[in-house]
């Protein structure tokens, strides 16, 4: 079996993440239902990553910039309001 070199990200300033994209991998989309969600950010509690946002105007949101697609806030939305899509 060939040996393939290991390549792993440089990260040479901390906290710089913020600034980049970094969900460009993601293979599904978190979609929120504002119709049936309550704002109780449950969601935003789990989230692994600073992705579920609150808009000026009290909307849950999602920042696609730093979403990894994980779906923790669908399974943990005790309203059902997220759900999973593929993205295209
Ligand atoms: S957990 Fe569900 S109901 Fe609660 S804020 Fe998030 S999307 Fe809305
Ligand atoms: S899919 Fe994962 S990373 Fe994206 S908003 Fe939901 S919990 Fe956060």
């Amino acid at each position: 079996m060939a040996h393939r070199p290991r390549t792993a990200a440089l990260i040479f300033e901390p906290g710089s993440s913020a600034r980049n994209v970094t969900a460009g991998w993601r293979s599904s989309r978190p979609v929120v239902d504002l119709a049936n969600c309550v704002g109780c950010l449950i969601c935003w509690i789990y989230c692994p990553e600073p992705a579920i946002i609150v808009t000026e105007d009290g909307k849950v949101a999602i920042d696609y910039d730093h979403c990894k697609g994980c779906g923790i806030c669908a399974v943990e939305c005790p309203r059902r309001a997220i759900r999973m899509v593929r993205e295209s």
